[in-house]
């Protein structure tokens, strides 16, 4: 026997004009009974016993099991009349409970894997589990601090002190609990309530809860906009996407220098500060139902320079910095490992080599497990090669940003699928920008014959690299082979420049024809490849290895591109362009922001590049065999 108390009492005051003259527990909800949809899922997860507590209109309920009887369920309608709180109506019920039963409340639609749940319970030898959940408000919920071992520590109600940092869990609304938790409970006078009071004074009097915390679908559904709400759920499909057997599209984000400013290793909660714009890049993430999940090196563990509680302070800023504007976290994993010795005051157990610290994927490989991650239609965002290596081993989509180290670092030989300037950036580019662009290019996409070079011009930051990385990704989906470079690799030295140089002084195109002449020659290509530092604005020493077959696409972007000879290969010349306006706050962010010129400087610069590739750029225009607008987003080209 399996049993399940439902909830039912509340009036519905609130959804009165959608009853009519229906009970609350019966408010339709697309179509079908809350109640009917509640004991479906029962049904489903092997429910035996439904005690189905009400406060009113018994005979309507029953005259509604009687009408749609549920195999194998037997449900016991029991009206109380008494108004008395959540856990005062179970505990009066007490003689009808069984040893342990799943707590359901009356106004939740749900699709929870009751099963997982349950047997998470028992797993823990828990006298009380409660499901647990990031909302997009947690400043005005009221809130549950866990902790390692996933037992709750605290139940922290609204208002929030100002100042004070929490992570994001509110309790759902859904609880496994055995019998003997609740009845040594002793209540005061008036209401109780589970959240409000038998939870607090039962861990208060040493009593263990366990926390079980989902992404999967509970929401309350007690005014006309909730429901209103969660219908929309319901027929977008968003609450089926949540199930926990459906495979689901993540987004795992490095935390120093892609969430927060990378001022050093934090230590110290006042020193985490969000970049710009990052939480309405999470929020966007979070709406369309990508998993957020941070995986972050944190080696101040190992090195002694914060404790266990100091990280937890520093994420429940992270977290409530987030949730003040509606953005949350599903998950963050740590690596509190660091491999090398030698830190005064370092913990001794945390010196190790361990397979979580990026590049290793093993802070991926238990968000992929507990998740159930698709990692296809996943993706990784870093301001670090060590997070492109560990995103490229698991097989997630690469992004390196600007912020931070500014891809600057090159630990790891490896590049990434994308790189943009921000999270923002990275958010639209995931939500938006990739879907609709490939939809755009696949005209280009169904010309492109295998082994052809295809080189891509435009202006500065017209979002040139954007297109060739979006053209191999579409190819690599159509099961053909392809590479994406940037001529910028070939950049000279700023001092190896001629003083009245030109676009053209600026490149060593003879210097790419060698590199690359394998391959242009008809060949195979198997080569190092230069690396240019864009805020040193030289080349540097370190080189990416790179293999491109015979007949692969190679997509060659840069302002010059299409000067590059390959007479041995099929040709495609594309063109991009973007508004001004938008490409001058591309270079802003490039200039002003990330390498700290200042106005004057910026100006001058502008104006000098584009009187330098306004001819050339013509003349690229002139030349293409397509032509991509990206703020129009328009295409136009070959018939
Ligand atoms: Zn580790």
């Amino acid at each position: 026997m399996r049993q399940a108390v439902i909830l039912a009492g509340g009036l519905g005051t609130r959804l009165a004009a959608r009853l009519g003259d229906l009970p609350k527990a019966l408010v339709d909800v697309d179509g079908e009974p809350l109640l009917g949809r509640q004991l479906r899922l029962l049904q489903a997860h092997g429910f035996t016993d439904v005690l189905l507590l009400v406060n009113h209109r018994k005979e309507a309920i029953e005259a509604f099991l009687r009408q749609v009887p549920f195999a194998g369920l037997r449900v016991e309608v029991i009206e109380d009349g008494e108004a008395r709180g959540t856990a005062g109506a179970v505990m009066a019920a007490g003689a009808h409970l069984s040893e342990r039963f799943l707590v359901v409340y009356g106004d939740t639609l749900l699709d929870v894997d009751l099963t997982a749940f349950w047997e998470a319970h028992l797993a823990a030898g828990a006298e009380g589990t409660l499901f647990l959940h990031p909302n997009d408000h947690p400043h005005d919920s009221d809130l549950v601090a866990i902790d390692e071992a996933r037992r709750v520590r605290a139940f922290l109600p609204k208002p929030h002190p100002a100042g004070s940092y929490r992570r994001n869990l509110v309790n759902a609304a859904l609880y496994v609990l055995e019998k003997r938790l609740v009845m040594a409970y002793r209540p005061g006078p008036g209401l109780s309530d589970f959240g409000a009071d038998l939870f607090p004074a039962l861990l208060k009097a040493g009593h263990s809860l366990h926390a079980y915390v989902s992404f999967e679908y509970i929401k309350d559904i007690g005014t006309p906009e909730r429901l209103d709400r969660a219908v929309g759920d319901l027929r977008s499909g968003k609450v089926a996407r949540a199930r926990l057997d459906v495979p689901q599209q993540a987004v795992f984000l490095d935390r120093d220098g892609t969430l927060n400013h990378d001022s050093g290793h934090i230590a110290r909660t006042e020193d985490l500060l969000l970049l710009p714009g990052v939480p309405a890049a999470v929020r966007a993430l979070n709406r369309h139902e990508f998993r957020c999940i941070v995986v972050t090196n944190q080696p101040v563990l190992a090195r002694g320079e914060a404790s266990a509680a100091d990280m937890e302070q520093i994420h429940a800023r992270l977290e409530t910095l987030l949730g003040q504007e509606g953005a949350y976290l599903d998950a963050l994993y740590l690596c509190p490992h660091h491999p090398d010795a030698g830190f005064a005051g370092e913990v001794a157990a945390l010196k190790i080599r361990c397979a979580c610290r990026k590049p290793g994927t093993g802070m991926i490989d238990r968000a992929r497990h507990d998740f159930r991650i698709d990692p296809t239609r996943s993706w990784i965002v870093g301001d670090r090669t060590a997070d492109i290596e560990a995103g490229r081993r698991s097989g997630l989509t690469t992004i390196l940003l600007q912020t931070g180290a500014g891809g600057g670092d090159r630990h790891c030989d490896v590049i990434p699928d994308f790189e943009v300037a921000d999270l923002p950036e990275a958010a639209w580019l995931i939500t938006q920008g990739h879907g609709a662009l490939l939809a755009l290019l696949a005209p280009v996409l169904d010309r492109v014959n295998a082994g052809a070079l295809v080189t891509i011009s435009g202006q500065g930051r017209a979002g040139k690299s954007l297109v060739g990385a979006l053209l191999r990704l579409g190819l690599r989906q159509r099961g053909r082979g392809a590479v994406s470079l940037s001529l910028d690799r070939w950049l000279k030295a700023e001092s190896a420049r001629p003083a009245a140089g030109t676009v053209e002084d600026r490149y060593d195109l003879s210097a790419a024809t060698t590199c690359l002449a394998p391959w242009l020659d008809g060949g195979t290509l198997e080569a190092r490849l230069p690396v240019y530092d864009r805020i040193a604005r030289a080349p540097v020493a370190s080189a990416n290895h790179v293999r491109i077959e015979a007949e692969d696409v190679l997509l060659l972007d840069g302002v010059i591109a299409h000067r590059l000879a390959a007479p041995g290969r099929p040709r495609l010349r594309l063109f991009v362009r973007v508004d001004e306006a938008e490409r001058v706050a591309r270079l802003e962010k490039e200039y002003i922001t990330f390498r700290g010129m200042d106005r004057a400087a910026f100006d001058a610069l502008y104006r000098a590049r584009v009187d330098d590739e306004i001819p050339l750029v013509d003349a690229a225009r002139a030349t293409s065999d397509w032509c991509v607008d990206l703020s129009a987003m328009t295409l136009e080209g070959m018939p």
